[in-house]
């Protein structure tokens, strides 16, 4: 499942392996969100040359549409989007509370938190749906993927510490049963010649330094394959972020994978908490970025559709090794990006994600 390779000597970072039912890979490790089952406008042949390792695929999307029974009578998540490699899925609790935010303008979230799960409406057509932790589990079950996360309460910033703590026990009690329902499905993998999928808990307890010790203290006790870090704070705002890694690290265990969710916004995030000991991150920045014509350089992000690019014959990094900088220069960006043409999305999205699994390569070679 988790072992540690190698741990560095000047900080808390380490080299590890997971085993999975679609292969192994190495942590620490960038998870690019194939939210629609697909990395948005680049296929499962682009992933593999970039060296992209994980995906990660959004439970309460899928579920929604095409469901995730038609994905189950198809063979699964892995035949369906045609990717061999190891993918996690999340647990629908955090895009459960997400769809309750986008849907209002008054700051005032629509998704119903209640004692037993979450009441939430579609984005797609408003339907009201209901989903437990033991539903959340069984959809995770049904797509095949190869880690699978409890069902949570994501805690926002502005809770007062009464809400707070109340949401962390919850999304104790939701551990409690998403762990049981679980370990129910995992038996019927007894005749079957893949095991069951890993799962992670998921520690909460918003910006308070005694609910995240408390969160963090009962979900380490729990019979968890690995251990995240969420809440709005988490990868959103980053001084926090490190200060709760910080006052974190002596209670998470060592021999468990660490995944900070949501995390990776930039390479300085992910620099700062492979320093402290986190195995796993995904983040939508890289392609989200790239799609909206800002490029990553080891120089800082270059805007593709300023007008310094028009005759620039450079590639968009000199030393990158991607497809994009081994074909293209910055002037026919810049021309694409300028007219609309689908193919700089994939382009540019192909360079920002080889950015970041460069970016990994080398955090593993200086561990
Ligand atoms: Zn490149």
């Amino acid at each position: 499942m988790f072992k540690i390779l190698k741990k560095s000597k000047k900080d808390r970072a380490r080299l590890g392996k997971i085993c999975t039912n679609h292969g192994d890979f190495q942590t620490p490790i960038f998870m690019p969100p194939g939210t629609q089952a697909s990395v948005k406008a680049i296929g499962p042949d682009d992933l593999s040359k970039i060296g992209v390792e994980i995906l990660l695929v959004n439970t309460l999307h899928l579920a929604l549409q095409p469901g995730e029974n038609l994905i189950y009578d198809l063979g699964g998540i892995h035949s369906f989007m045609n990717w061999s490699g190891p993918i996690l899925s999340d647990s629908g609790g955090f895009q459960a509370w997400s769809f309750g935010q986008n849907r209002t303008k008054s700051g005032k979230n629509m998704a119903k938190i209640r004692e037993d799960g979450i009441e939430f409406s579609s984005p797609i057509d408003g339907t009201k749906h209901f989903i437990t932790p033991e539903k959340s589990i069984e959809i995770q079950h049904k797509l095949g993927v190869d880690i699978i996360m409890a069902f949570d309460e994501c805690s926002p910033d502005n809770d007062d510490k009464e809400y707070a703590k109340k949401s962390m026990n919850r999304t104790h009690k939701w551990a409690l049963r998403s762990l049981k329902k679980h370990q129910e499905l995992s038996k019927q993998y007894q005749n079957q010649d893949k095991k069951p999928p890993l799962i992670f808990g998921i520690i909460q307890g918003g910006i308070f330094e005694d609910l995240r010790k408390e969160s963090t203290k009962f979900i380490t006790s729990l019979d968890f394959d690995g251990i995240a870090l969420g809440g709005e704070t988490i990868g959103y705002n980053m001084p926090r972020t490190l200060e709760i890694l910080d006052y974190l690290q002596d209670l998470l265990p060592e021999n468990k994978p660490r995944y900070t969710m949501g995390l990776g916004s930039s390479a300085q995030d992910i620099i700062e908490v492979v320093k402290r000991g986190v195995d796993m991150f995904d983040c939508v920045a890289p392609t989200r970025t790239a799609r909206h014509g800002s490029l990553y350089t080891a120089q800082g992000n270059i805007r593709i559709s300023n007008s310094q690019f028009k005759k620039d014959i450079q590639p968009i990094e000199e030393n990158c090794d991607c497809y994009t900088c081994q074909n293209f220069s910055r002037a026919y960006l810049n021309h694409l990006y300028s007219v609309k043409e689908p193919l700089y999305l994939r382009l540019a999205s192909i360079h920002n994600l080889r950015f970041m699994m460069r970016l990994i390569h080398k955090l593993r070679n200086e561990i």
